[in-house]
């Protein structure tokens, strides 16, 4: 079968009530027949549910589908894509190991690894993702963990997952990567080897704009090592917000589709835009790493950028006069969303920190969503003629 097939088809088992929507399994423990039965659970001799915290029904619907979709061994699910991220490096790392990881990743991981795992002694280099040389050269004896995001946010830039993982199973090290930007439908890591593909679900998976989530997709040893770590310390998915996840991924394929093919229509109109500097997506050709996108992804997502001439006084006046996009600091919705990184989710940045990531002054992250393609264009269109009078009278 198909995975899309699979993604509509693997539920929960079916109660005595014959429903055929699955049901939400709003309970916080599970009841034994007996003690006996208790015991032998919980000693892992018998299959069941024990308490929410470690299991049930519905997060485990939502995680099957996100490893059949992943093409991986296992998985688990979080209340947060931030707490998938911190399970991955609080379960499999421990004092004295190093991470290296690329400069562009999401900022509360970049907090993680620079603020929080250096009080348990685990340390990281940043490198520059797209070179390789350099994620090479920052591999120590004590080095156990590579992390990165492709495509990156909100720079676009592409690690080559196949030169990675090859880089990784070398030095026998462990390679995480957030699938958050392509999700699954566009790439899925573990077919290059990578061992652990991590995601905000509360981006493409929900997809919109209602629930937060994360999960964790991956090798099976791994795994049962955050699995550990996520049992007691208890960052769990809650049962209603994985009901809505797994029905989300219905539809994942489609609303992919139309995300990417809204996304190259949006971008392909706006590269002659005379109020830009630059428009930067995947698969434009101008993209520098355009044939590395067209070998890896299956369509170019949904993420585009532009830098608008004239900074953020000529952002702003566009901002004003957009009258579909919504500014908002999300991503993943069927709305389409403009948000811009140097005020908002990157300003902690210094300005060099800033300048090695590609956040200009002027540059706006457009996550489009689902609405028709002609009206966003439009909407662009006459917004940015508006903030380039504006910006030419200010
Ligand atoms: C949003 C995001 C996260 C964090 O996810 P939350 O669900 O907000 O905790 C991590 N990585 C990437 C790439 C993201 O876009």
């Amino acid at each position: 079968m198909k995975k899309q097939t699979k993604a509509i088809r693997i539920q929960a088992e079916r109660s005595q009530n014959r429903e055929h929507s699955v049901p939400l399994y709003l309970t916080s423990s599970f009841t034994f027949e007996d003690a006996e039965q208790g015991r032998a659970i919980f000693a892992e001799e018998q299959a069941g549910n024990i308490y929410s915290r470690y299991m049930n029904p519905n997060v485990d619907e939502f995680v099957d589908k996100m490893c059949m979709l992943e093409n991986t061994e296992d998985g688990i699910a979080f209340a947060t894509g931030m707490a998938a991220n911190f399970a991955a490096m609080g379960g499999l790392l421990q004092s004295g190991d190093h991470v290296v990881a690329s400069k562009a990743l999401f900022g509360s991981c970049i907090q993680i690894l620079t603020k929080i795992l250096p009080k348990w002694g685990i340390t990281c280099t940043f490198v520059d993702g797209i070179d390789l040389a350099q994620w090479e050269a920052a591999i120590q004896e004590n080095t156990k963990f590579l992390f990165c995001e492709s495509p990156s946010n909100p720079g676009l830039e592409l690690i080559d997952i196949e030169a990675i993982c090859q880089l990784k199973a070398k030095h026998n090290l462990i390679l995480a990567i957030d699938n958050c930007f392509a999700t699954p439908i566009i790439q899925t890591p573990a077919d290059w080897g990578a061992d652990l593909v991590i995601h905000s679900a509360t981006k493409y998976i929900d997809g919109q704009g209602r629930v937060l989530g994360g999960v964790i997709c991956g090798r099976e040893d791994l795994i049962k090592e955050i699995r550990f770590f996520a049992r007691h310390t208890g960052p769990s998915m809650s049962p209603f917000n994985a009901w809505v996840l797994s029905k989300s991924l219905e539809t994942l394929h489609l609303r992919m589709e139309k995300h990417s093919d809204n996304a190259a229509k949006l971008a392909a109109a706006l590269e002659k835009n005379p109020a830009l500097n630059a428009v930067k997506y995947p698969f434009l050709a101008s993209h520098p790493q355009y044939e590395l996108a067209k070998k890896q992804m299956k369509m170019g997502g949904a993420i585009l950028t532009i830098d608008v001439k004239g900074g953020f006084e000529a952002v702003n006046e566009m901002s004003k006069h957009l009258t579909i996009a919504s500014v908002s600091p999300n991503l993943g919705d069927t709305r389409t969303i403009i948000t811009h990184p140097a005020s908002t989710t990157h300003s902690k940045l210094s300005v060099d920190q800033k300048a090695e990531v590609g956040i200009t002054d002027g540059l706006v992250r457009i996550a489009v969503g689902l609405e028709a393609v002609e009206d966003l264009i439009a909407d662009f269109e006459q917004a940015l003629e508006k903030a380039m009078v504006g910006s030419l009278v200010g």
